[in-house]
């Protein structure tokens, strides 16, 4: 079982050890929304992320995706895309313990920012990883 919350503790949240896609996102979108160079994110199974405490405020980030985030603090928490409603993204450094889910590769480099080196060796892809 993995737990985590936002960053001000107003928001507690559940999760199985079954994860999957675990990834580090460097989408414009992930750039723009959290004011970082890119973004950690783990997949889970929609029914299975419990909300403990507390009700994240949410947006439409874009015509076809919906994230969540805490109203007081401002952490990120979850993205939803319209044609996956079964999977939902977690945020992985909103876990209590980031380490447990290390990222498996990286996407969407096409939109990195150029000063960001890395040296990890784990995969890239220029978009999604389903598109190479
Ligand atoms: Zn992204």
């Amino acid at each position: 079982m993995l737990t985590g919350g936002y960053y001000c503790k107003a928001i507690r949240y559940r999760l199985p050890d079954q994860t999957f896609d675990a990834t580090i996102c460097y989408c414009d979108m992930c750039r723009g929304t959290s004011g970082a160079p890119c973004v950690a994110w783990l997949s889970v199974a929609s029914e299975h992320l419990e909300l403990l405490q507390g009700t994240p405020a949410r947006f439409r980030a874009s015509s076809h995706a919906t994230r969540t985030f805490c109203a007081t603090c401002g952490t990120q928490l979850t993205f939803v895309d319209d044609a996956s409603p079964g999977e939902t993204g977690i945020t992985t450094c909103s876990l209590d313990s980031p380490d447990a889910v290390p990222p498996d590769d990286h996407t969407f480099l096409d939109d990195k920012v150029a000063w960001l080196v890395l040296g990890d060796g784990l995969p890239r892809f220029r978009r999604a990883r389903s598109e190479g």
